[in-house]
């Protein structure tokens, strides 16, 4: 065996040799053409890295090529170009679905393009050269406090507001995740008051729950996303949940998708806040005021919550569901959404490059003449707001929560 093969055993991404070989480097990933679209860019990343193709998903799959047949070494470079993609999964939507039969190869289907990337990241990790000096830093923060802000763990429960009623233990339990309680408060307590205007009882886990690991998944580190995973499993089991619900489209795509592979079938639901939030607006238990906001919504989906967890509908019923507002849809949505710019590691480790991505989703967004651009999102929001004002647009970034709470009755 070589000294790079010994080094560097890839146990990872070896196990998923069959989809980094079914490439066919037609290049769908870089630009498509598609109906009701047109042409558009695929990747959000790629033009601000100078168009190469380590920074599409086909450089990305030779690069694994390259590495798995010991024709490429592992390098410095290399692992940044990994970390310089927001796992959007873009690029596997434009592969899967690329519309024009002439092209469409059956194989290309079988590539999963963020788990093939999250798995070299996962050996860039075991190899030493991954992740990023930002990402090990919060990577510690999370095993020392159990969150990704370098906050103290006992103050997750600070964003509770005084006199609310929330119990530690129920059958429906809300799964605050790490964003929301240390850095965008608003939505949780938006939240709360749509959960309290509905008439109902909602546990909170604080002080036992720990962050996601979505971030650990995210830029390779499987250990640290393995303990996080099987601790939050116990303590939701503790607490009596049945349905779980979770606004953060990160932690929602990581415990409705990532835990049952980890820790296998969980017991309990994930459920989503706007799926929830839909469902009391159809049975009636919510009733939306008239006039507390007006205008018209364009709706940005998560890549997290769509592209990774196929939640396309729930959000915009809820945005058509809010009297006065009119949802008017960008050219690019569902799951040919562009994505916001934060995910994958991305909005922490190269900024710039995040905030970069943003404006290009507000051009699209100030293009439907909407007044608000509304997320189900933390990150989503963060990222947009960042972009909003570095580019100084009219648009007004309100997460679907905290519109629909402006308008409880
Ligand atoms: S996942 Fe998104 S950012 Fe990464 S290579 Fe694919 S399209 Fe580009």
């Amino acid at each position: 065996m070589s000294k790079q093969a010994t080094k560097f055993p890839l146990t990872n991404l070896r196990k998923l040799q069959q989809m980094v070989v079914s490439c066919s480097r037609i290049g769908d990933c870089r630009q498509m053409v598609k109906p009701y679209v047109g042409r558009y860019d695929v990747c959000p990343v790629k033009d601000y890295l100078g168009g190469f193709e380590p920074y599409v998903a086909r450089g990305k799959l030779r690069m694994a090529d390259g590495l798995l047949r010991g024709t490429l070494k592992m390098s410095d470079g290399l692992a940044k170009a990994m970390y310089e993609c927001t796992l959007c999964g873009s690029c596997k939507e434009a592969c899967h679905k690329s519309g024009n039969a002439c092209v469409e190869l059956p194989i290309s289907r079988w590539i999963d393009h963020t788990k093939v990337f999250e798995a070299l990241r996962a050996d860039l990790v075991e190899s030493g050269l991954g992740p990023m000096p930002r990402h090990k830093e919060i990577m510690g923060s999370i095993e020392k406090e159990h969150n990704a802000y370098f906050e103290k763990h006992e103050e997750r429960g600070k964003w509770i507001p005084d006199g609310t009623s929330l119990s530690a233990k129920g059958k429906l339990v809300l799964f605050a995740g790490c964003t929301e309680p240390y850095r965008q408060p608003e939505i949780l307590t938006s939240l709360v008051g749509i959960l309290d205007a509905a008439g109902l009882k909602t546990a909170v886990m604080n002080p036992d729950e720990y962050c996601c690991g979505s971030v650990a998944i995210r830029t390779g580190n499987k250990a640290l996303a393995e303990k996080l995973a099987r601790h939050n499993v116990e303590a939701l089991k503790a607490a009596g949940a049945k349905d779980v619900l979770v606004h953060c489209a990160g932690c929602y795509r990581t415990l409705k998708v990532d835990y049952p592979d980890i820790v296998g079938k969980l017991p309990f639901n994930v459920v989503h806040a706007t799926e929830f939030i839909r469902d009391l607006i159809k049975d009636g238990k919510l009733e939306l005021q008239e006039g507390a906001v007006e205008g018209k919504v364009t709706y940005h989906d998560p890549c997290h919550l769509g592209r990774q967890a196929g939640v396309y509908d729930a959000p915009r019923e809820v945005l058509r569901a809010i009297p006065g507002l009119q949802l008017v849809e960008m050219k690019r949505i569902r799951e040919n959404a562009w994505c916001c710019g934060a995910g994958g590691g991305v909005k922490s480790a190269f900024p710039d490059l995040a905030v970069s991505v943003g404006t290009d989703r507000l051009t699209e967004a100030e293009a439907t003449k909407a007044n608000f651009i509304s997320s189900a999102c933390p990150f989503c929001k963060g990222n947009l707001v960042d972009a909003a004002k570095a580019k100084r647009t009219r648009l007004q970034v309100k997460d679907i929560v905290e519109l629909v709470s402006a308008t409880i009755a």
